[in-house]
């Protein structure tokens, strides 16, 4: 039986969970088994550290913390403060920021605070200064109504979402949307590239108040200087949304002109994709935004999540290490070659390839939705998630296209070598795969035939691969 620390300490948790609801305890151990078996893909999940997990289960839990360090609302806040300020100080070395905010509890909530902050600090409306001045629950009913009409025709120019856009950068289904006066810019038709005199041309003619750039979908990197110019020309603010590929900007692959931290006005990001740390967000900013940003809790934060704080503060010194730049070289490295290794194959990738950790392939070259592809390779033990590509024409729901990503396995040491078997599966699969037909015979965008044999083998193929690289190899939970 192995005594490691990291063995000991889980284990322990287990068994004390167990005494209470067993099936909780069960449900735990499940869920690292499934990680460890299957291959998965999923470019905006990755594995955190122990410690990272580890510092997320204990008291902080208990406290309330409601305000920044030491301006709290709550008494004996003195330990929370400690960990704050360590996980502020990790982010703004990490990142050369001079101001960190580490209470967001994910990345939507990074957005709130931000897109908050932008219009406190642009907006001249008596309605929202009056809201700035006062917390939140003694709003009036009439002033909730006055700063909506206020708000309404605030404008935001952000990337469209067929076009790897995410939905907080003012699309309708989220708040954004209605916060603010929306329009969106593309890609190229013909490259699939950001066209950067387009969205001067966009930005001309709509004059945001805030310029959005970042993406959860775009397999490329960005100019963040020429958006700048872009923004300062209509006098805009710059927001730019690294949620996904943090760990990127953290480990210096991205520098200079596509290191979004000196370019933009205001920076928001998840901690749990690329970056590696646990589930939540941050911001950055420069001193002008400072101050608001600092009001996101109770502004539009509910309390801050003390253990998580601690977590994000481990994770971060973690980032800070000089191997984590060898771990962001290789997570593009990885999505390089498995991009290489499709396009042999003959699959049809957004762009033609990818600067960053994802690969979006266009799946209607293989005469398949999104929706069959995703399921095809769920069935085969490949764990990706289907995507919109530019102009999809099987739209949101079904998509056209699978987004793949190597932040994950990564972390569990795959290299190139093991990107091109993955890149044989992939393509083995959904050549292999065709559309089916609803009940009545009519072409179906869900159903899909495959050959449950080549599904298995496949499967088999996938954890063969994974067997020289286990998931947490210290940890036994027996
Ligand atoms: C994932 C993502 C978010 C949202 O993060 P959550 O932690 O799920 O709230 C926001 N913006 C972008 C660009 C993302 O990719």
């Amino acid at each position: 039986m192995p005594r490691n620390a990291e063995s000991t300490a889980f284990r322990s948790a287990l068994e004390v969970i167990r005494g209470v609801e067993p099936r909780v305890a069960d449900a735990i151990g499940a869920e690292l088994a499934d990680q460890r078996e299957s291959l998965k893909l999923i470019a905006s999940e990755n594995y955190a550290s122990p410690a990272t997990l580890l510092a997320m289960g204990n008291w902080f839990s208990d406290k309330y913390a409601e305000g920044t360090i030491g301006r709290r609302f709550y008494a004996g806040c003195q330990n929370v403060d400690t960990v704050e300020a360590l996980a502020a100080e990790h982010a703004r070395e990490l990142f050369g920021a001079s101001h960190a905010y580490v209470q967001p509890h994910s990345g939507i909530d990074a957005n709130l605070v931000a897109f908050w902050a932008i219009l406190a600090d642009r907006v001249e409306a008596p309605a929202l200064q009056r809201a700035q001045a006062r917390h939140v629950n003694d709003l009036t009913e009439a002033d909730w109504f006055a700063l909506r009409r206020e708000l309404g025709d605030q404008r935001m120019l952000g990337m469209s979402l067929d076009a790897g856009g995410h939905l907080t950068h003012g699309f309708r289904p989220n708040i954004s949307g209605k916060m603010f006066d929306q329009r969106s810019y593309g890609t190229d038709p013909a490259t699939g590239l950001v066209d950067y005199d387009r969205v001067a041309e966009a930005a001309r003619e709509f004059r945001p108040l805030v310029l959005v750039a970042g993406y959860s979908a775009y397999p490329r990197k960005i100019n963040f200087r020429i958006m700048r110019e872009i923004a300062d020309s209509v006098g805009a603010t710059f927001m730019v949304d690294m949620a996904h590929f943090a760990g990127l900007v953290a480990g210096k692959v991205f520098t200079g002109d596509f290191d979004p931290v000196p370019h933009a006005h205001i920076v928001t990001s998840t901690t749990h994709k690329s970056l590696r740390g646990p589930r939540g967000g941050l911001v950055l900013c420069g001193p002008e935004l400072a101050d608001q940003v600092d009001r996101g809790c109770p502004m539009v934060l509910g309390g801050p999540l003390p253990h998580v704080m601690a977590a994000k503060a481990v994770a971060l010194a973690e980032a800070r290490r000089p191997d984590f730049a060898g771990y962001a070289r290789q997570i593009v490295d990885n999505a390089q070659a498995l991009a290489e290794g499709l396009l042999r194959r003959g699959a049809t990738l957004v762009t033609g390839g990818t600067d960053n950790h994802l690969v979006l392939i266009d799946v209607t070259g293989y005469g398949l939705t999104g929706r069959q592809a995703e399921q095809a390779l769920l069935d085969s033990g490949i764990v990706t998630n289907r995507n919109a590509v530019p102009q999809d024409p099987n739209g949101a729901w079904y998509t056209s296209g699978i987004r793949i990503g190597t932040p994950a396995l990564t972390t569990r040491g795959l290299g190139t070598a093991e990107m091109d078997t993955t890149a044989e599966l992939i393509h083995t699969v959904l050549s292999q795969t065709s559309a089916g037909a609803g009940p009545d015979g009519a072409a179906s965008k869900a159903k899909y035939v495959l050959d449950p044999a080549l599904a298995d083998k496949v499967s088999r193929q996938a954890s063969e691969l994974l067997t020289g690289f286990p998931l947490y190899p210290d940890v036994e939970l027996g």
